[in-house]
């Protein structure tokens, strides 16, 4: 494996960098490269060979399907059999940006990106080197996040290293993400829309978009609700167990007397509160909702070898933290069986 830093002084160093990489992408090889969401393990998407070995390298589920990449609408719209009005909108609107359309696939799409489906889910992602890799590559990029399977999302290289290690050929380091979550996933398939995964993209501003409010997968009453298959109740969690602990001193107090025992580590993250002094690490994160995102994932990187148990305050209800709760209840959901 090689990590190549990017130099942000040298445009032509960059190029040179990016179009490497492209070349390593058209041959079947795995490329990490910087989104604004998370690092994203790249594969070519029509290369059924890069699509077995990018789920191999991540140990991912075969029925969990990978998003894929473009440079721009006219390449997305090359792999969509229709290009719904929604799709237009929202294209139009925020991409390149977080956000994921799923919209009905072409032949050409391999079975093994879709999971079967007869859907692809497809994005323009808002980041220089990626948008720069993407043009080199001159192929659509599957790319999930850039680490195994289960695991916490990668938002820089140096995490993408300690979770891949030799599983990836090529790591692009482009320095932190700056969302730090990842993409908002909307179905436009069905009329209206399905928000499948919450993201920084807000719920309201896909709305705003669309004029109709994007339908939630579950709600009553709705007949053909397909939940988006990759979304397991476990996910994006640490090894150390996660508990989420109500707002405040003195919940974080209680949590702290309930959990401490001999032998165990505690780490505690924090938004309105300073670590308090009964944690043995922890981490106080950005009272608002995009600085909190950015930096969830390194501040679970960071804690994960240093503590057994993570207290995690709750941070604020409302529509702007929908997606990092989404993103805490998954990594405090107990390992099936457990
Ligand atoms: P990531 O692991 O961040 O690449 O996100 C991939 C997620 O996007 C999957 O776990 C699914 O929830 C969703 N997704 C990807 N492809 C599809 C698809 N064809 N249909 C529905 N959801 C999809
Ligand atoms: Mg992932």
């Amino acid at each position: 494996m090689t990590v190549v830093v990017l130099p942000t002084d040298s445009p032509v160093a960059l190029a040179d960098a990016v179009a490497t990489a492209g070349h390593h992408l058209r041959a079947g090889q795995l490329v990490a490269f910087p989104t604004e969401t998370v690092y994203g393990l790249g594969a070519h998407a029509l290369d059924p060979a890069a699509i077995a070995r990018l789920y191999a390298a991540k140990g991912r589920p075969s029925h969990n399907p990978v998003i894929v990449h473009v440079a721009d609408v006219a390449a997305a719209r090359e792999l969509s059999r229709d290009w719904p009005e929604a799709a237009a909108r929202l294209a139009e609107a925020h991409w390149p940006g977080p956000l994921t359309l799923v919209v009905r696939k072409r032949a050409e799409v391999p079975a093994a990106v879709t999971a079967g489906l007869d859907r692809v889910a497809i994005r323009i992602p808002d980041h220089p080197v990626a948008l720069a890799l993407l043009r080199a590559a001159a192929v659509p990029v599957a790319a999930p996040s850039a680490n195994r399977s289960g695991g916490v999302s990668p938002t820089t290289a140096a995490h993408v290293v300690d979770s891949l290690g030799d599983r990836v050929d090529l790591v692009l380091d482009g320095g932190p993400t700056a969302v730090g979550i990842e993409s908002t996933v909307v179905d436009v398939t069905t009329d209206p829309p399905t928000l499948l995964r919450p993201g920084m993209l807000s719920s309201a501003a896909v709305a705003g978009t669309l004029g109709v409010v994007p339908r939630v997968p579950g709600a009553v009453g709705e007949e053909d609700a397909r939940p988006s298959p990759g979304m397991l109740a476990r996910h994006y969690a640490p090894e150390a167990q996660v508990r989420l602990v109500r707002s405040g001193a003195a919940a974080m107090r209680d949590a702290l007397r309930e959990v401490a025992a001999p032998g165990v580590r505690v780490g505690a993250v924090t938004w309105s509160l300073e670590v308090p002094g009964g944690a043995a690490t922890g981490l106080r994160l950005p009272e608002d909702p995009a600085g909190y995102a950015r930096e969830l994932y390194a501040a679970l990187h960071r804690l994960d070898g240093a503590a057994d148990i993570l207290l995690v305050e709750l941070p604020p209800e409302g529509a702007a933290w929908d997606a990092i709760h989404d993103r805490l209840h998954r990594a405090s959901t107990p390992p099936e069986g457990a």
